[in-house]
């Protein structure tokens, strides 16, 4: 099911991420899809901030990966807008990330080829009326 939202400004963000929370930080590995500055970092950083993480959250381009430990739970977020190849992910570990108690948040998932192939759910941003329209596949609704 396709759930969509239009979230009106940057502020309007962290609430948002606040809803959507529960539903998805059980997850495995959840997919950020949209254009460059649709509001990836921004949602990630939001969902990072309702977890109870109080530092800076920048965004991870330059190293593919940023990681957090945020209660019981480690948060990779990743951004593959640079990678050449998906199997640089070989080389970087991504196969550690992955696994019971890990939340990975990847943006440019479509970059992975095969290592983000299973991804639980997908979260696509557009720009919308000088905000952003935020659609999920998903059986759950934020
Ligand atoms: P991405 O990670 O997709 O490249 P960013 O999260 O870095 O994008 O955001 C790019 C810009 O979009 C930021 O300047 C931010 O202020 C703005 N922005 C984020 N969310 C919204 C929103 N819901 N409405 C309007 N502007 C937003
Ligand atoms: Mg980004």
């Amino acid at each position: 099911m396709l759930s969509e939202q239009l979230i009106p400004t940057e502020a309007a963000m962290p609430a948002y991420a606040e809803k959507l929370l529960p539903q998805i930080k059980s997850l495995n590995m959840v997919g950020l899809s949209g254009p460059l500055g649709a509001g990836k970092t921004t949602l990630v950083r939001g969902l990072l901030r309702a977890m109870g993480y109080g530092g800076a959250v920048k965004s991870p381009t330059y190293g593919l990966v940023e990681s957090y430990k945020v209660a019981e739970l480690e948060v990779a977020h990743f951004d593959l807008y640079r990678l050449a190849d998906p199997d640089e992910l070989e080389f970087i570990g991504f196969s550690d990330y992955i696994g019971d108690g890990n939340l990975c948040l990847i943006e440019w998932p479509e970059k992975g080829g095969k290592w983000t192939a299973g991804l639980d759910l997908m979260i696509t941003l557009t720009p919308s009326d000088g905000g952003r329209k935020i659609s999920i596949e998903s059986d759950l609704q934020p």
